[in-house]
This record gives C-alpha cells, structure tokens and sequence, in this order.
C-alpha cells in the first residue's frame, strides 16, 4: 500500500459527496491537508440530505435546512469551496441525467483529481451511494472527450480518482495532528447526524489511527487510485486488479 503519492502534489481537486457528511467521514483529513497545502479543493454535495432523522415528527425540509448550514460549516472548517447540488435524498435518480451533472460539474471545476465513494462495495445498499459513485467516475471518463455533450463546458481531461471508502485501499493518506484536528471539527459541524461522544465516530478514528501505525502518522485514511486510463478496458501493465 503507497503512503507516499503523487497525486497529493497536484493543484486542483473535486470532492464529492451523496449525502452532507460522507466526504468529512471519508476523506475529511485529506481534504484538510490539500488545502492547507494550497490546492484548490472543491467539495460538492449530490443530495440534500433531507432523510437525515428517525424522528418522525422533524420535516424533511426543516432537517435539509439544516443539514445545509451543517454542511456549510464543515466545509468552512476543511477549506472547501462548497456547493450543494440539491438532488433529492434517498432519489429517485435517473442515472444519465445524475452522470450529465457529473461531466458538466468536471468540466466547470476542471480538477486533477476527483475523490467519490467507491461504487464497487459488495454490501452497500445505499442508491444514492452506488449511483453518485457510478455516475461520478463514468464522467471522468467522458468530460475529457470533445464530442460528448451530455454535460455543458469544454473538455476536461483528469489524471484519475480516489475512491474514500474503499472496498480495497491502495493508498494510505497520512494525516498530522492539524488535519486530524480539522477533520473531528467538520465531523462534530454535523450535529444533527452525530452526538456529542459518538461511538461510531471514535471507533472510525480509532481505525484511522490503526491505519496511522502503517503509515508513519498519527493517522490516515484508506483510499483507492484508479487513474483515468484505468477506468475502462484496461491496460494489463501495471493493473493489480
Ligand atoms: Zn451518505
């Protein structure tokens, strides 16, 4: 597993996320440390979150409110430059159109790397999840090619993705005690997902820090590269998978 990359030097980067909260529980850490380092680090949210409660007598649109300026917060505190593109929570989606918003997204942003959940986790269920993730790498592949007008914008080719939440890492992004710091900030901006003490959140550090030993940090997050040219038949030299 690489703990030293290349693509950490690049200046431009889109991070994307299904719901408000995913990229901070993903890769909130990184996202920190790129824009400390002075990258230009855009972060969009795909859906409004607005399913975000069990408690049936909250509204929907109360909850996507307030997941909004959660999400603005967060954002503030990773060194984003946010935007909500306010698809519905939970779909239903049209694929195409979701890929279409994808390329003209790319196109705009014209990043060098783009960070989405990976699609390919055998058990997740979750749609939105599944089809961002799908959605979000098929327009990789597309934004760069001149003749596809599915999404507006010139042309865009980027060198690849990082997938955060990956079903298999092949890169272990090492996080200092700041980005640690900046990422449990964004995570607690999301109050309305997660309590005060949340255990789910310090079992993720905990393996985070696991990760840390691995990588010679205090922590670090899991993630998978697959280059642009990995994405679709691709070439043997140099695959792993
Ligand atoms: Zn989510």
């Amino acid at each position: 597993m690489r703990t030293l990359h290349e693509w950490r030097d690049a200046g431009s980067f889109l991070f994307v996320s299904p719901h408000p909260d995913d990229v901070e529980l993903g890769c909130g850490g990184t996202l920190a440390t790129l824009a400390r380092a002075g990258a230009e680090v855009h972060l969009a949210v795909v859906t409004d979150g607005r399913l975000g409660t069990r408690d049936p007598l909250r509204m929907p649109d109360e909850i996507a409110l307030i997941r909004s300026k959660e999400q603005q917060a967060a954002a503030k505190e990773l060194g984003a430059k946010l935007r909500m593109l306010g698809l519905p929570d939970g779909g239903p989606h049209d694929y195409y159109r979701l890929r279409d918003r994808a390329v003209a997204l790319i196109r705009d942003v014209r990043p060098d790397y783009v960070f989405v959940c990976d699609p390919y986790l055998p058990y997740e269920v979750h749609s939105d999840h599944r089809m961002v993730g799908l959605a979000v790498s098929e327009a990789v592949l597309l934004a760069g090619l001149p003749h596809y007008a599915g999404g507006s914008g010139a042309a865009h080719d980027t060198e690849g993705i990082l997938y955060y939440f990956p079903r298999r890492a092949t890169e272990l992004s090492p996080l200092d005690e700041e980005s640690l710091a900046r990422r449990r900030r964004a995570l607690a901006c999301h109050r309305s997902q997660f309590g005060r003490d949340d255990q789910y959140l310090e079992r993720l550090e905990a393996q985070l820090r696991h990760y840390g030993s691995t990588a010679g940090a205090i922590a670090a997050e899991p993630l998978h590269l697959r280059r642009r040219t990995e994405l679709h038949i691709p070439d043997p030299e140099g695959m792993e998978e």
